[in-house]
């Protein structure tokens, strides 16, 4: 694992952000075994994991039942995998509908727990990235904020495919404007801006990040020929 040279990476571009607040880290453990999982854990800035699949997220639980921190869906939810996805995640960053944030926050009460969200947002408009538009974002973030059993945590996005750096870095702005209106309209403190991967999270963090998600520059390229 490239522990040390990531955080280096990450520290030189917080100061260079002016920053003195704390980015949280999730490794983003999809293919990943436990074995790799554990090591990952054992460093002692990852705050989270994050998993994109319901599935292998709850057969990895059941061998990992000693895991310390919490583990995030950070990966499109079918309404289908709702109550599965509340019993096995802390949190779901995933919300991207008034369907899906009634329905989360239902079981979630069946559940007897209060379920922490983010909203995801695409930012960019790529037809394949899920998410809420802008423009439908601050609607969503009134009915999500209005769910008893849900907690709204703040934004995610994932960064648009280019290797044109303004157009990252304008992708991650929108989020964190669209963070500060919603801030002003619910009065909620929506303190996590989850936006930032291997290829963009120096990007992310010169536009506010508060969570950057790794997982290709933490274990290594994904093989996903053997993915349980
Ligand atoms: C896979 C994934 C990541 C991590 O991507 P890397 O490029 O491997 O760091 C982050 N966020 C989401 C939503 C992902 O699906």
């Amino acid at each position: 694992m490239n522990a040390e040279a990531i955080r280096e990476r990450i520290d030189s571009a917080m100061s260079r952000a002016g920053r003195k607040d704390k980015v949280y880290f999730a490794a983003v453990s999809k293919t990943r075994t436990v074995d790799e999982m554990r090591e990952a854990e054992n460093i002692s800035w990852v705050d989270f994991f994050g998993e994109n699949r319901v599935q292998e997220a709850e057969a990895k639980r059941k061998s990992y039942t000693d895991s310390r921190i919490p583990w995030r869906l950070i990966g499109h939810l079918q309404a289908n995998k709702a109550r599965k996805a509340v019993e096995i995640f802390d949190t779901v960053d995933s919300v991207d509908s008034p369907e899906l944030a009634h329905r989360l926050s239902r079981i979630a009460g069946e559940l007897g727990k209060i379920l922490p969200v983010l909203i995801e947002v695409n930012t960019s408009g790529e037809d394949s990235k899920s998410g809420v538009s802008p423009e439908n974002f601050p609607a969503l973030a009134d009915t999500v904020a209005s769910q008893e059993n849900l907690r709204l945590d703040g934004l995610m996005t994932v960064g648009p495919i280019t290797d044109d750096e303004r157009e990252i870095r304008r992708a991650f702005a929108a989020l964190r404007g669209l963070a500060e209106n919603a801030r002003s309209e619910t009065g909620l403190a929506l303190p996590i801006l989850s936006m930032g991967m291997s290829g963009d999270f120096e990007a992310a963090i010169l536009e506010g990040s508060t969570l950057i998600r790794i997982g290709t520059l933490l274990f290594g390229p994904r093989d996903y020929s053997g993915r349980p």
